[in-house]
Order: C-alpha cells, then sequence, then structure tokens
C-alpha cells in the first residue's frame, strides 16, 4: 500500500417510514458503500413505488457502485442514470418517475471526495468543519420561484404546488443531474434526504440533531421521529454517514486484511439497504 493513500472510515446509519397519511411507502434508499442515495418515487397506483426501487436496483448493479469501489466519475453516475431513465420508462410504461440525491466516496489523486448528485428535491446536506448546508439545490417549481425572487424561501414552505419537481428519472424531458466534488474529512456528517424530512423538519432542527446525535442511527431514528411528530404528511427517508477517521487505503490490501483492519479499529462499518 502507498505511503499516504486512506479511505474514510464510514459509520452508517438509515430509515424509512411510510408516515402518517400515505397508504404506501414509495421512498427507496440505498447506503452500501461507496452509495448513499435517497429515491423518492411520485406515480398513481404503486408506480412511484417501481420507479424508487429499480432506480436503486439498476445502480446497484453498475460495477463503478460496487462495494469497495472509488472509481466512479459524474460521467459514470450520469451513464448509470440513464440506464435507470430507461429503465423506469420500460416498466411503468412512461406512468412513474422518481427523484434521486446522494453522494458517491470516490478517490481523486489519493484523497477522498463526496461525489454529490442530484435529479429532482431530495436533497443531501454535509455538516463539515463547523458548517452546514444543503449542498444540493432543488429541482423544483417553488425553487424556480425562490430563485426569480417571487417567493421568499418562507412563503416557499406553504406554497401549494411545492412538491412539483422540474426534473425526475424516468418522467419528464430532463433526466440530468447536477454534481459536486468535496473533500471527505474526518468529522464530517452526511445526510441524503426525501422531501418527507425537509416539509416537516426545519434545516436548523435537522443541523442540532446531526451536531448531538453521537451515533448515525440515533440521527437518523430522531429525524424520522421529528417528521413524524410534525404531522407524517409524507414519506420519510434519510441515509445518515459519519466519517470517523480514515484508514490506509483498503484498495491495496487484501481482502482479509480490509476487514480486520475495520473490525481492530472498533468501528463497524455498517451496512443498509432498503427498496422501499
Ligand atoms: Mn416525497
Amino acid at each position: 500500500m502507498s505511503a499516504g493513500r486512506t479511505t474514510p472510515l464510514l459509520l452508517v446509519g438509515a430509515g424509512t417510514d411510510r408516515g402518517l397519511v400515505r397508504e404506501i411507502n414509495e421512498d427507496a434508499f440505498i447506503a452500501l458503500d461507496p452509495l448513499f442515495a435517497v429515491a423518492d418515487g411520485m406515480g398513481g397506483h404503486e408506480a412511484g413505488e417501481v420507479a424508487s426501487s429499480e432506480c436503486v436496483a439498476v445502480l446497484r448493479q453498475q460495477p463503478v457502485l460496487t462495494a469497495g469501489s472509488r472509481n466512479a466519475t459524474a460521467e459514470d453516475i450520469q451513464a448509470a442514470l440513464r440506464h435507470v431513465d430507461a429503465r423506469i420508462r420500460e416498466v411503468t410504461n412512461a406512468r412513474a418517475g422518481t427523484t434521486l440525491s446522494g453522494a458517491v466516496v470516490v478517490q481523486e489523486q489519493g484523497i477522498p471526495h463526496w461525489l454529490v448528485f442530484n435529479v429532482g428535491d431530495s436533497r443531501t446536506y454535509l455538516m463539515s468543519r463547523g458548517t452546514f448546508g444543503q449542498v444540493t439545490v432543488d429541482h423544483s417549481e417553488v425553487q424556480e420561484l425562490v430563485d426569480g425572487g417571487y417567493l421568499t424561501a418562507v412563503e416557499a414552505l406553504v406554497y401549494p404546488r411545492r412538491h412539483v419537481v422540474t426534473r425526475a428519472l424516468g418522467a419528464g424531458g430532463n433526466a440530468e443531474a447536477d454534481y459536486w466534488r468535496i473533500p471527505i474529512e474526518t468529522g464530517d456528517r452526511l445526510l441524503v434526504c426525501s422531501d418527507g424530512l425537509t416539509g416537516e423538519v426545519s434545516d436548523e432542527q435537522i443541523q442540532h440533531i446531526l451536531a448531538t446525535a453521537d451515533e448515525p442511527q440515533e440521527a437518523a431514528d430522531a429525524l424520522i421521529h421529528l417528521a413524524l411528530r410534525a404531522g407524517g404528511h409524507d414519506n420519510v427517508t434519510v441515509v445518515v454517514v459519519y466519517v470517523a477517521g480514515t484508514t490506509p487505503d483498503a484498495d491495496h490490501a487484501p481482502e482479509s486484511t480490509k476487514n480486520t483492519a475495520t473490525a481492530t479499529a472498533g468501528v463497524p462499518l455498517r451496512l443498509e439497504e432498503n427498496h422501499g
């Protein structure tokens, strides 16, 4: 293993809840290093559920997103999203679509980065070195009105058409994601969530929970609990990743050594997954 090359030690928490109003859960998520993502399906007669679960299934099949890979590029992800888009149109007869937001862990010149991506109005937030904020920008009608100065952020919270997205996978004319590349720091806390969280819980509340929860699963559970207490009007899904430190780059170590190294550090890598 070459000196200086490191890979982040990730702790993962996640959860999803149907909420208190909707009859089915059309969200899906994947939290399997290197991919952490949330998909929020849309479409009647359970088609939204098919769209989001197909999205997650197609992403899992991509070689650059398989466990331990650190090689994905934005071009690779966009190619994968084209497969997702085509697959959803095929299986739902273009009756459904899904949002997708999240991050892929990648190495660039030996330095680990979050490669954050977004289509639609699910969101990725990052707490890093004392700062906290939403990384992604929603593709939604309400975001366009805010950007244009027609609505304030407060008015946006109650705007009747606030759930209308302007980009989606499997539906509409634009399945292009936006991308952000951010160096990973020890102590980073990443949150990916569906709008069932952000429609109920303020950014300040999210920040408080991420700052105070010792474990990512504790943060995930607390966020879902808050969304339900606020009314749970939509399906709510969260994926939370804490960066506990770094280890020597696992790509250069045999499989058995990898597991031992993780175990000895006393920080288990939790892998979770859900198809909605
Ligand atoms: Mn939703």
